[in-house]
């Protein structure tokens, strides 16, 4: 009621700007305060769509390009057609992709790739918003009152408003987003005290903002007070306990922070218990479940956790809320009559919310309530050493880097064998690990929650079935694993690593994170120039080999002479790499390019070619994408796979746009725009030496790959593998590839957006576009999987075939047009 209802939209007599629809969605559940003050100051009148129901979702279902996306989302395409069935013109839904920061003892405050980036999504899957005419205004924009002016100013929306005008709407905007806060912390401090004062009990029902949509918590909240328990959310009790202590997972999620507060203050305090609402295919909660059972565990509190979608049956529901209640009922009888004071509570019974019409304190001061809160000792105190939450293992230091051996996992074999002489190089000890088998996969499943995706449970099992082999001393081994830093759960694969380790019993083992954005620093481990120099001759060789050996491989006169050629050379370029010499690197590539050029091929039509993107590991790890280059090859297609070099590039822009977009910082932004010039600079000669070739074809230059995407997503898509898989596949489909296999982890979060969530507007532009998405996981059935490539190969071949009969042939020898 304080979110939606309690906003009164202008009469339409009384909004000279007339009326723009806002859905009643994701980001809106924490921003609608804001937003709506914000245009209500300028004179539009603000159309909310309805409350969301089972009728509401069955308007926009046969829009959802994701089947495997979270209930939330889903709900989020019948709220848009609402919108358009009640005549706006303009709907005003942002992508937010960083949330305000509620705390400052977070590492950082993105929201969920879902949560952030989704109204691109909608406007690139709900047809009838092109056909009646609707603008679906969905710009990245960053929750600053300063940056926003300019860019709101650039919308066709706000285009004709002041700049004093816009200033003055600005700041009430914000004043009453901190306000709706303020009475969110305070509702929860009432309803604390009221326990605390009738010796009650309660449960903090956390999730996320979007879960107090009845529609999505099926009436949870009032099946726990039927039992007598009161029942509150964690925005309303997360200030309490501001520093949570040390945790095992980067705290990176704002929604989330919350969550792990309000987690250590139910740990803390005997009449409150917490439970935790999770939608099926959230990819976040996978990471955020294990550590709130841990924090809880800390308080000796049980976990409890209720996962919901849109099917309403509440029976298991009401399984764990009784088993809640009994435990509730011993603790109860175990404090006998007493009622210890709540931590961070005054005592006083009557304290309630001010009336919305009562004054209130000036918010924008330094310090005011609403964004970050002072600490409290009391609570830290009653939870104990912030130290006792972190499962963790030590930091790889100076010392071992003559004492250890760091393990690698697999990720891409053709650019990963160059990785044991670049490490020994730089002066460590170094050992890459072959192959995934299906044993280690289960190891992974056996240790990692199995809600995460597929990437994190095929690195962890080969890491661990590695460890647990026998092969290796484990006080004397470290590994490594990389942390993308952004919002995507990546950036925790080492949280997930780090308990696995614990629940084997091998704390000992040191982590070594490989990240370009400062996080977990190893003293032990530097990224240098020296070794920059060997990962940048990496994804040269690397890159470059695949190219020439997919390009040739299925035409070759002597079966195995492409495999055995691209062999030759990667033992010299291991050579070169370990020399670390730039003017080696393009000495080897020229000779290598000659020699491939020069390969006997059979002269035979050029056979449909088939690019594979999509997330990282499945596209460039055979053992995990069911070995998919050699079924394309086997089914008469030619593999063409985009650069690794690429997906380093697009990290680095990703500073550059954050910066002049979202309020990212200068420095970062300028260090990243320098390697990014510098790197490209070095592949200069790469592109020109391809060029010139006589069967080959230079990647495309960065600008235009990153330009290729204007008008289907945004920029701003920066996590997984944001922006650049789009960019990938407008690459392919440009250069005369138009059959393409995306390949993603069951349930990937970033992917739902810029690879299933742009298929279809890729193919109203493209008609001969020939896509298909697989999905990934441990229990999928290779099979199935295998049947889907066979499935696009044998369309792939048919339009090849009727193409070739048209005249459209390209012979082997040469390039194709
Ligand atoms: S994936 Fe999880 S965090 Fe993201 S929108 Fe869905 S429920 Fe929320």
């Amino acid at each position: 009621q304080r979110l939606f209802e309690h906003y009164i939209p202008l009469p339409p007599e009384n909004a000279p700007r007339g009326a723009v629809g806002v859905p009643r969605v994701l980001n809106m559940y924490e921003n609608y305060p804001l937003w709506f003050t914000l245009l209500t100051e300028l004179g539009f009148r603000v159309e909310l769509s309805a409350p969301s129901n089972k009728a509401l979702y069955g308007l926009g279902l046969s829009t959802i390009p994701s089947q495997t996306v979270c209930y939330p989302a889903k709900l989020a395409h019948g709220h848009i057609i609402d919108l358009i069935q009640r005549r706006v013109k303009h709907i005003f839904y942002p992508c937010i992709p960083l949330e305000i920061q509620d705390f400052s003892s977070q590492d950082n405050h993105y929201n969920c790739p879902v949560v952030g980036g989704y109204p691109e999504l909608l406007r690139n899957n709900i047809d009838v918003l092109r056909a009646s005419g609707v603008q679906l205004d969905c710009p990245f924009l960053p929750l600053d009152q300063e940056l926003l002016l300019p860019r709101l100013r650039e919308l066709s929306l706000f285009a004709d408003i002041s700049e004093t005008e816009m200033r003055r709407a600005l700041r009430l905007a914000f004043e009453e987003q901190r306000q709706f806060k303020t009475d969110m912390r305070e509702a929860g401090e009432a309803a604390l005290r009221l326990i605390q004062d009738k010796g009650l009990q309660g449960v903090i029902l956390a999730g996320h903002p979007y879960h107090v949509d009845p529609e999505v918590h099926h009436g949870i909240p009032d099946l726990i007070t039927a039992t007598g328990l009161a029942v509150l959310t964690e925005d309303s009790v997360a200030h309490l306990m501001p520093d949570p202590g040390r945790l095992r997972v980067v705290d990176q999620w704002t929604y989330h922070a919350r969550l792990y507060r309000a987690a250590a203050y139910a740990a803390g305090t005997e009449q409150i218990a917490l439970v935790q609402l999770v939608s099926f295919g959230c990819g976040l909660d996978a990471v955020t479940a294990d550590q709130v059972e841990e924090i809880l565990a800390v308080g000796d509190r049980l976990y409890t956790q209720i996962k919901i979608d849109e099917g309403a049956n509440l029976g298991a529901a009401r399984i764990r809320v009784r088993s809640l209640l009994a435990t509730m009922r011993e603790r109860r009888l175990r404090m006998g009559g007493a009622r210890p004071a709540l931590p961070g509570l005054t005592p006083s019974a009557d304290a309630a919310v001010p009336p919305s019409g009562a004054p209130r304190p000036d918010s924008t001061e330094p310090g005011a309530p609403g964004l970050d809160t002072a600490p409290h000792p009391e609570v830290r105190a009653a939870l104990g050493a912030p130290e006792d939450v972190f499962k963790g293992t030590p930091s790889f230091t100076e010392a071992m880097r003559a004492t250890h051996t760091i393990l690698i996992p697999q990720m891409s074999p053709l650019h990963f064998q160059f990785l044991p002489p670049l490490l020994t190089a730089c002066g460590y000890k170094a050992e890459l690990l072959p192959t995934v088998s299906r044993a280690a996969v289960e190891l992974g499943l056996r240790h990692v929650n199995n809600d995460v995706c597929y990437p994190a449970i095929t690195v962890i099992g080969q890491l661990l079935h590695a460890v647990q082999s026998g092969r290796y001393d484990p006080n004397r081994i470290a590994l490594i694993i990389s942390q993308t830093g952004g919002g995507c759960r990546a950036t925790n694969y080492i949280g997930f690593l780090r308990k696995a380790l614990a629940d084997c019993g091998l704390t000992q083992i040191p982590i070594l994170s490989f990240n370009m954005a400062g996080l977990d620093h190893n003293p032990g481990f530097k990224v240098n120039w020296s070794l920059m120099r060997r990962a940048i001759m990496l994804c040269f060789y690397g890159d470059v080999i695949m190219r020439l050996l997919y390009r040739v491989r299925p035409y070759e006169m002597e079966p195995g002479s492409a495999l055995r050629l691209a062999g030759e050379w990667a033992e010299r370029a291991k050579l070169s790499v370990a020399e670390g010499s730039l003017s080696s690197c393009y000495r080897n590539i020229r000779r290598m390019i000659r020699d491939f050029d020069a390969l006997p091929l059979r002269d035979i039509p050029r056979k449909p070619r088939v690019g594979l993107v999509g997330e990282i590991l499945l596209k460039f790890h055979p053992d995990a994408n069911n070995a998919a280059v050699e079924v394309i090859e086997a089914e008469g297609g030619e593999a063409v796979m985009p650069d690794l070099l690429d997906f380093f590039l697009y990290g680095f822009y990703d500073d550059v746009f954050r910066y002049r977009n979202l309020g990212g910082k200068r420095r970062q932004a300028v260090i990243s725009n320098l390697v990014l010039h510098f790197v490209l600079a070095l592949r200069l000669p790469l592109r020109d030496m391809l060029r010139r070739s006589k069967r080959f074809e230079p990647p495309l230059s960065f600008r235009k790959l990153r330009g290729q995407v204007n008008g289907i997503i945004s920029l701003g898509h920066q996590t997984g593998e944001g922006w650049l898989l789009t960019a990938e596949m407008m690459e392919l489909l440009n250069s005369g590839v138009p059959n393409i296999l995306c390949m993603q982890p069951f349930g990937c979060l970033p992917n739902h957006i810029t690879g299933k969530g742009v298929l279809k507007e890729l193919k109203r532009r493209y008609p001969d576009a020939n896509i298909a998405a697989v999905d990934y996981d441990p229990g999928a059935s290779e099979v199935n999987q295998i049947n889907r490539i066979k499935l696009m190969m044998a369309v792939a071949k048919q339009t090849h075939a009727e193409r070739g009969a048209a005249g459209a042939d390209i012979r082997t020898a040469s390039r194709s047009a």
